[in-house]
């Protein structure tokens, strides 16, 4: 995942106050010059940390802290607010709204998944029960119009391009004229990728922005893009009025520190992630839950909403009883592989207690592969097995017939159990009220 390596840093700093008998000001100091370096070796921009750094000083101030305060603990919510600052502008991004035509607008560089994103942006929308539509006002790159239109049909959403005008200000005002028309609710408009230095690429996409008057204009930036990001997203804003962005590549390996540096440069919220290239690899993005989750605290509440939205209301009770007997056997893992169809690594990120470093690392693709591969491994297991909760009874022969059962080698079905008992220790510590109402999970 990407911002493993900073989450797992910045956790450790905080840790290591653990470590000393009395927090004092080396204490504070060790652990935010750690935060400080694991930030910019993330290519988070200076002005950045050094404001964050700053305000931590302020907020936790030693001298005034009475003994037997638990300086750690204030110390370690200092930091998980400054993170949360730096993603959080303070201001809500333009939600379109069914009913009224709004027209949103894709910026970004030539290749950061403009156009991908904005399918995936108008398939979330559809799913939603809005009435989408695309424009593509990519005149520039070569096949963008193939590509859109491709994305379009596979999603059922009607679009609009073109293969011989050249004037993407013409396309975009005829697109956004044609679905207003229609009564679209939501019409998106893609546009070519450009960086800062090319003036007359700037000067077009105002006049886009001029003709379509878009009620929200979306800054897409790849994940990887590094100290590049705060001029990069500093020079879009000053040129349309950017009010969102949407980091793409998030499955990748990209150090990632520039989505912060890119909230800074817009003051805008960033409101989606691309997780993936499939339409469906797009998550909302909110900040505690994403800080919660890059500190290894687990998105708790996100993981009980998607249990409720996905699992069937009466195994749902089956499997809240199951738990909340402490009862977590390879079966309920099973189920919830089964239901919830969401890569693994995405469901360990939400789960309180595992570090980000600790998941597992892959692409979402690598990582569905994995999940499936589990599950034809679970599928060669007696009842008995399944209902265990201890590994112990995999004895050698008991892991050979079930390596030998699915075709897969016993390495594998020793990692699968392996993963296995790092979430049960979890989904132990987790207090499930009787009553089974997954809301009032109290998460370890
Ligand atoms: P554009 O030039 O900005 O329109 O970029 P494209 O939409 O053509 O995307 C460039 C490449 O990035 C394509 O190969 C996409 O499939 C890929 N891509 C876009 N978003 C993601 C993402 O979230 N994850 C991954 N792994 N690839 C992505």
């Amino acid at each position: 995942m990407v911002l493993a390596e900073l989450g797992g840093r910045i956790t450790r700093a905080i840790q290591q106050m653990n470590n000393v008998t009395i927090i004092d000001e080396k204490a504070l100091n060790d652990c935010l010059n750690e935060i400080t370096r694991a930030l910019l070796q993330s290519d988070v921009s200076f002005p950045l940390v050094k404001e964050m750094q700053t305000n931590i000083k302020k907020i936790v101030n030693l001298d005034d802290l009475a003994a037997g305060h638990n300086k750690r603990l204030i110390i370690e919510q200092a930091i998980f607010n400054e993170l949360c600052r730096m993603l959080d502008p303070g201001k809500p991004a333009f939600a379109p709204k069914k009913a009224k035509p709004s027209v949103v607008m894709f910026v970004g560089l030539q290749g950061a998944g403009k156009t991908t994103t904005c399918t995936k942006y108008a398939y979330y929308h559809q799913k939603k029960g809005y009435k989408t539509a695309l424009v593509c006002a990519d005149t520039f790159r070569a096949g963008a119009f193939d590509q859109l239109k491709q994305n379009a049909t596979k999603a059922k959403i009607p679009f609009y391009g073109s293969y011989t005008e050249s004037d993407p200000v013409k396309i975009a005002a005829e697109g956004v004229d044609r679905f207003k028309k229609e009564k679209c609710d939501l019409i998106i408009v893609d546009t070519s990728g450009r960086h800062k230095q090319e003036a007359s690429l700037f000067e077009e996409m105002r006049q886009v922005a001029e003709a379509t008057e878009p009620d929200l204009v979306i800054f897409v930036m790849d994940s990887s893009i590094g100290q590049a990001a705060f001029d990069q997203a500093q020079a879009f804003k000053q040129t349309v009025s950017v009010g969102a962005v949407i980091i793409t590549k998030m499955d990748g390996h990209a150090k990632g520190g520039g989505a912060l540096s890119a909230v800074a440069a817009t003051k805008s919220p960033v409101i989606f992630i691309g997780t993936g290239e499939h339409m469906d690899e797009f998550e909302v993005f909110d900040v505690k839950p994403f800080v919660s989750r890059l500190l290894g605290k687990g998105d708790w509440s996100g993981l009980v909403d998607k249990l409720q939205e996905v699992v069937p209301k009466d195994l749902q009770h089956e499997l809240v009883e199951n738990l909340s007997q402490g009862n977590f056997t390879l079966r309920t893992m099973y189920e919830i592989q089964c239901s919830l169809q969401i890569p693994l690594n995405q469901l360990y990120s939400m789960l309180p207690g595992i570090s980000a470093e600790l998941m597992p690392k892959g692409h979402g693709d690598e990582s569905r592969v994995k999940m499936k591969r589990y599950m034809t491994m679970m599928d060669s297991m007696t009842d008995k097995e399944l209902d265990s909760s201890n590994t112990k009874v995999f004895n050698e022969s008991r892991i050979m017939r079930i390596a030998r059962g699915s075709g897969r080698l016993v390495r594998e079905v020793m990692e699968m159990l392996e993963e296995y008992k790092r979430i049960a220790k979890t989904m132990k510590g987790i207090k499930i009220p009787k009553n089974g109402d997954m809301s009032k999970v109290i998460p370890p």
